[in-house]
């Protein structure tokens, strides 16, 4: 496994920028290696793990550096809770682990750095240096993972019978005895301009 600062390093690259955010996301996600007994996410145990983000900012993208899970592999889910939390899923042993950080970091930040002027660097250093228990609550979980939300999984892609376009993992729903992708049930985001 790297250390700190070399999945800082590989995150500030990945990212583009080093942020409190990249050194909170790579603790987290060390932190979740750890409790799960994972060595090598990228290598050996490159399969063994998926993980739950549930938010979409800096640290999402170091837990992505940290992990090797990433959105176009199946790996990485996203629920948006906005919250500063990620479960990493062991699936070889069905074990998970969520890992939260704590709001009280903030504050522990801001009194361990008085002498730096902005929150980014009070965080950015502080953030290196604090306990686990003072950064992070850690909670043992349960997570059900159908088989369609595997990395691997082959499944039939159906067409909807609306608009047309195939959908893949079970993502159609049933409509008054119609088979339809989640936008034409009704889950849309956009609107066509005519
Ligand atoms: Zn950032
Ligand atoms: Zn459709």
């Amino acid at each position: 496994m790297k250390s700190l600062d070399e999945f800082l390093q590989d995150a500030a690259i990945a990212h583009g920028h080093l942020c409190a955010g990249q050194v909170l996301g790579v603790r987290m996600a060390m932190l979740g290696l750890e409790k799960l007994g994972i060595e090598d996410p990228q290598g050996a145990d490159r399969k063994r793990l998926v993980t739950f983000v549930e938010i979409d900012r800096c640290a999402t993208d170091a837990v992505g550096v940290v992990t090797g899970c990433r959105l176009g592999k199946r790996a990485l889910k996203f629920r948006d809770w906005g919250k500063m939390a990620a479960t990493f899923v062991d699936v070889s042993s069905g074990k998970a682990v969520r890992i939260a950080a704590k709001e009280s970091s903030k504050s522990l930040a801001r009194s361990m750095h008085p002498e730096m002027e902005s929150k980014n660097q009070q965080q950015m250093a502080a953030y290196r240096e604090m306990d686990d228990a003072d950064l992070f609550d850690v909670q043992w979980v349960k997570v059900e993972l159908p088989a369609e939300e595997f990395p691997g999984f082959k499944g039939e892609r159906i067409v909807c019978e609306q608009c047309g376009e195939g959908v893949s993992y079970k993502r159609e729903v049933q409509c008054d005895g119609r088979v339809l992708c989640r936008g034409c049930a009704g889950e849309t985001y956009y609107e066509p301009i005519p």
